[in-house]
């Protein structure tokens, strides 16, 4: 239209170029010169409007490219955007994004969007979203749209608008959708608050769990219970049968935890071998009881792992809120205090915590810090317990057992302390001290007249793997000036589960030294034969749990019996453990045991005690002929 009157504009002017120039050379004629004015003033009429067309066209095109540019950023935000009315209908919606597929699956013109939005978010949400619009302000959260199969969640802002008079007149709705975020963050949550082998919920969750329970409150009228549960005998299990075993048992063990708990109580792996069940609040002491009953008798069903029959049973401990304590780390503590107590007692039982009891953690730690100094503290000291010759009953050497007085700890036992002095590697400082002092203390008595006697030392499996055995040997031996041929190191068979080439060649190393190694514990492990063959054993110790009933039960006898037969096959020594009378070694004697040792002969006594000992033993079996 612009060119049109641009057109007319250049005709116009032509023709009043073309009247001027015979004004010019014609004369004068007024109609002449008034027809040049009207065409003229036309002519500029023209020329004006089509610049404003031109102008309009230029400013509309320029609208149009905005709103297909603005149309674009709107189709292809990964944002849902909407424009509401201030009755909540929809004005406007983009399209294009995954959340929108959701909510359009529900969407009719007729509906108010935001109900549609809000349709299944709970109700708390959607009152918060209409109070906030009804208020004129914005609200942000997060949403789960869709139903109970299709959803997502979208990260929401609800912005009011408003008129000039500060009336509602719009409303913005924002959403993005996070549903792959939340993806993401659920995993993490799962990993942080879950135990990966069982699924339950970890000991992070089960904290939360408790606290929040406290914090609701309602549980100050009635308190609730936790019992811990740690399984008996399962580190012994993974040495000897290895980690997947106990791995199974783990998982067995949940499900018959599973079964015992109801679904308004929490049941978690606070890790290894450690259950924890929070009864709901409103049970008392006596279900408590119950419960505790049940589960140990659950645990005390044998487990069937890889053709192998375990039996293991538990330790449970017990504590009440709020009267052992009134936050969730606390009441932990004492219900690992009480189990702890249990355990003390001989396990397969429950105790309740009392004032006093203090948890395996605290007293472990304790412990530890107590072990760092018992070298320099020269509270460490060697008990030597006779080994006897079964065939000619001479002395034929002594086994060293370390004894720890401490008193603050009560003078804790073996079984107590090693464990913990290889959990934190000072294992490896003080066997190294066991091992000199043990050959000085041979050597001494040999120097003073007893006859050579050979000594066992136990080593633990960390010195072997952790430590440089060989050359503490070598060391010991070399300042001692005791014969390798004496010195017999006694290992048990968690050593050989993992069977390393390291490991081997340290055997071989050990055995170029000329010194003996026996193999410790032996019948307790169920592991397999096979390294008999493998490893150089000199000789191997039944476990004093057979000889104990091997007066006892016909069954025990024809073991020992088969175990020594095995022994001797394999060129071996076979030593019996745990020798407490006659009978016993009657038994064993006619099984053609090689050698015994036990409370039938001695305890394990004090170097000072032991040389008595021996000269009164020498003098018996010259009086008796024994
Ligand atoms: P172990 O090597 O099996 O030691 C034998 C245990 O049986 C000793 O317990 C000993 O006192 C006890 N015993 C000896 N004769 C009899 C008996 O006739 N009847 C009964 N019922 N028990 C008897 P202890 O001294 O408490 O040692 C326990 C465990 O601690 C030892 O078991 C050994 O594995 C470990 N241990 C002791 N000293 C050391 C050490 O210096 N280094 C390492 N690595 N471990 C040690
Ligand atoms: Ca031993
Ligand atoms: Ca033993």
């Amino acid at each position: 239209m612009a060119y049109l009157f641009l057109a007319i504009a250049f005709a116009l002017s032509a023709v009043l170029s073309a009247v001027a120039y015979f004004v010019l050379i014609t004369p004068y004629d007024p109609a002449l010169l008034m027809l040049a004015t009207l065409a003229a003033c036309i002519s500029l009429t023209a020329f004006c409007l089509s610049g404003v067309l031109e102008r309009h066209r230029l400013l509309r095109k320029q609208l149009e490219q905005t709103n297909e540019q603005q149309g674009l950023l709107l189709a292809h935000n990964s944002s849902a955007l909407m424009l509401l009315d201030k009755y909540l209908n929809v004005e406007f919606i983009n399209t294009n994004h995954s959340s929108l597929g959701v909510i359009k699956a529900n969407y009719s013109n007729d509906d108010s969007l935001l109900d549609i939005w809000t349709e299944n978010v709970s109700e708390e949400t959607r009152q918060q979203v209409h109070k906030a619009v009804d208020e004129k302000r914005e609200w942000r959260g997060e949403l789960r749209v869709g139903d109970k199969k299709k959803y997502r969640y979208l990260a929401a802002t609800v912005t009011p608008i408003l008129n000039d008079s500060g009336e509602l007149a719009h409303v913005v709705v924002c959403a993005e959708d996070i549903s792959e975020h939340k993806a993401i963050a659920d995993r993490l949550f799962i990993r942080e608050h879950y135990n990966v082998l069982t699924g339950l919920p970890n000991r992070q969750f089960a904290l939360r769990a408790i606290q929040s329970t406290i914090n609701d409150g309602d549980s100050s009228n009635s308190g609730f219970i936790l019992i811990h549960i740690d399984l008996d005998r399962i580190r012994y299990i993974n040495d000897s049968l290895g980690h997947q075993v106990v791995d199974k048992i783990f998982v067995e063990t949940t499900e018959r935890l599973r079964r015992s708990v109801r679904d308004d109580q929490i049941l978690a792996h606070l890790g290894a071998d450690e259950f924890l069940i929070v009864l709901s609040v409103g049970n008392c002491i006596d279900e408590a009881g119950i419960l505790a009953e049940t589960i140990l008798d659950k645990c005390r069903e044998p487990f069937y792992v890889n053709h192998h029959e375990v039996n293991i049973s538990a330790s449970l401990g017990l504590c009440k809120y709020p009267e052992d304590g009134d936050d969730s780390t606390v009441l932990m503590r004492r219900a690992e205090a009480a189990m702890f107590s249990a355990k003390e007692k001989g396990g397969d039982r429950f105790s309740f915590y009392e004032e006093g009891m203090s948890s395996e953690t605290e007293l472990r730690l304790e412990m530890e810090q107590h072990l760092r100094h018992a070298i320099e503290r020269d509270e460490f000291k060697l008990h030597y317990q006779p080994v006897i010759n079964l065939e000619d009953n001479k002395l034929r050497g002594v086994e060293v057992l370390l004894r720890w007085h401490n008193n603050v700890l009560g003078n804790p036992t073996p079984d107590r302390f090693i464990p913990v002095a290889e959990q934190s590697g000072l294992i490896i400082g003080i066997g190294k001290w066991v091992l000199e002092h043990a050959c000085q203390q041979v050597m001494a008595w040999t120097r003073s007249g007893l006859p050579a006697l050979s000594v066992a030392v136990n080593i633990s499996a960390k010195q072997f793997t952790d430590g440089d055995i060989v050359e503490n040997v070598r060391y010991a031996l070399q300042q001692s000036g005791l014969p390798a041929a004496q010195l017999e190191l006694e290992i048990t068979e968690g050593l050989l589960i993992n069977d390393t080439p390291e490991i081997r060649d340290t055997f071989k190393q050990l055995k170029t030294l000329g010194i003996h190694l026996s193999l410790d514990d032996f019948g307790t492990g169920y592991a397999s034969l096979s390294y008999l063959k493998r490893y150089p054993f000199d000789s191997l110790k039944i476990d004093k749990s057979f000889v104990s009933d091997i007066d006892s039960c016909g069954d025990s006898v024809t073991l020992t019996n088969a175990i020594i037969a095995m022994g001797h096959s394999f060129n071996m020594k076979v030593i019996a453990e745990g020798v407490e009378n006659l009978n016993q070694r009657r038994i064993l004697r006619e099984h053609h045991c090689d050698m015994v040792q036990g409370f039938l002969y001695s305890p394990p006594i004090p170097a000072e005690q032991f040389v008595a000992w021996a000269k009164r033993y020498a003098e018996m079996q010259t009086s008796q002929h024994v």
